[in-house]
């Protein structure tokens, strides 16, 4: 199943178009893509059950991209990894961490999968990630019970201000990590039985239509599964939760020379199965708040 955000409302997407999921229930489910993922064993069996020849008034068939926003618009808790593939240590020039080593992104950073990305400074870099959508509470969950307490997958870009993150001894992660639109999402939220193997996905990104990040998420260093496992452990994982799972080889800022993102440049990042997103990056006077939180 593939669920999303048509401006702001929470939507089915079938073959025939965007499914409003309040309106084809006449309300027993929720608008608010925030609230479905608090209903998901509902809102699952619901659209298992569905005949799409009932539908009719409540499918959009035509929308433009840029009215989707974040499958997951207000999550309480956005975890993020630090050197999770193997070959992104090693050009970062450090060894795999023993353990997932986590920060956080703030919620507001949030935003849609098409649109522009105000960039703060001259120093924004790129990184694709597979991002991970709670569905069922995880507290003490076991990795081989994890999937099943994931609502589904989407892309995401955990965009970095590398001046803001190194500029202290102390690492600013989650702030270089947070401004507005630092966090897209989607274009779609991938339910993991539409995956074949959830745990081996392809991502990449491109700017200007040049690859620059190319991977299989087999890559992890730690996967879906001991993530959620070792969060679940420490804290509970609430519905709609985010999760970026790290980011593969080919950062701008470990390019010789560097290379970051600059206005005009268009990013697009990719998990095959899943979907692509596009953004264009602006100046910061280019931009407006409603850009900034993807119509989401
Ligand atoms: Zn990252």
């Amino acid at each position: 199943m593939r669920f999303g955000n048509l401006a702001g409302r929470f939507v089915l997407r079938t073959d025939e178009g965007a499914v409003d999921v309040a309106a084809a229930t006449n309300g027993l489910l929720p608008a608010d893509p925030a609230e479905a993922y608090v209903r998901w064993d509902d809102v699952t069996a619901w659209a298992a059950a569905l005949d799409p020849a009932t539908l009719g008034p409540v499918v959009t068939k035509d929308f433009g991209l840029e009215a989707l926003g974040p499958p997951s618009p207000r999550p309480r808790q956005v975890f993020a990894l630090a050197l999770n593939y193997a070959d992104h240590a090693g050009e970062s020039g450090l060894a795999a961490p023993a353990g997932p080593s986590v920060f956080t992104k703030f919620p507001t950073s949030v935003a849609g999968p098409f649109g522009t990305v105000a960039l703060p400074s001259a120093t924004v870099d790129w990184e694709v990630e597979l991002v991970v959508v709670i569905g069922r509470p995880a507290r003490h969950v076991a990795a081989a019970d994890a999937w099943a307490h994931v609502a589904g997958v989407t892309v995401g870009q955990d965009l970095s201000d590398r001046v803001v993150q190194f500029a202290d001894a102390t690492p600013q992660f989650s702030l270089a990590k947070s401004f507005p639109g630092f966090s897209p999402l989607g274009p779609w939220l991938v339910t993991p039985d539409e995956l074949g193997d959830p745990d081996d996905l392809e991502l990449g990104c491109a700017v200007n239509g040049e690859t620059v990040q190319a991977a299989r998420t087999t890559e992890m260093v730690f996967r879906v599964p001991a993530i959620v496992a070792h969060l679940s452990r420490v804290l509970p994982l609430l519905p709609g939760d985010l999760v970026f799972t790290g980011t593969p080889a080919g950062v701008g800022a470990l390019r010789t020379p560097p290379r970051f993102l600059a206005p005009g440049d268009v990013l697009t990042s990719w998990v095959t199965g899943v979907g692509e997103m596009r953004h264009v990056c602006t100046a910061p006077h280019e931009t407006t708040s409603r850009d900034a939180h993807g119509g989401g």
